[in-house]
C-alpha cells in the first residue's frame, strides 16, 4: 500500500475498503456515514496517549491498564528537550563572549 486512498473506487461501486473486508479479526468497521458510526469512547485520547481505541465495552475487558496510564514519552521528551537547550545556550554565551566589543573598546 502507497498511501491509503479510503478505497473510494470501492465505496463508489457500494462495496466497503479492502482493508475492512480483508481484516482477519474484523478489527475494522466502516461506516458509510457519521450519523450511523456509534458513539465509543476513545480509550487513551484525554492522556494523548500514542494509540487511542475506540472501545465498545471496558477498557478491563480488552486486558488495557484501567485506568489509562499517563503518557509518560511526552514529559520525558520534554527533558530531554530542555537539556537539549543548555549547550546550545552555552555555546551562544561562549560565541556572544568572543564577539561581542568588551566595554569601553570604541572603534
Ligand atoms: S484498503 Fe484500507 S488502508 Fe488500504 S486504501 Fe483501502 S481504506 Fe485505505
Amino acid at each position: 500500500m502507497r498511501k491509503c486512498s479510503f478505497c473510494v473506487q470501492r465505496i463508489d461501486d457500494g462495496k466497503q475498503p479492502a482493508c475492512v473486508v480483508k481484516c482477519p479479526t474484523r478489527a475494522l468497521t466502516y461506516y458509510p456515514d457519521w450519523e450511523s458510526a456509534p458513539v465509543m469512547p476513545a480509550y487513551g485520547r484525554k492522556e494523548r496517549l500514542h494509540m487511542v481505541y475506540a472501545l465498545e465495552d471496558d477498557a478491563s475487558r480488552y486486558t488495557l491498564p484501567d485506568p489509562v496510564p499517563l503518557n509518560t514519552v511526552r514529559s520525558g521528551q520534554l527533558w530531554k528537550w530542555l537539556v537539549g537547550l543548555i549547550p546550545g545556550a552555552i555555546a551562544l554565551a561562549w560565541l556572544w563572549n568572543r564577539v561581542a566589543p568588551e566595554e569601553g573598546q570604541d572603534d
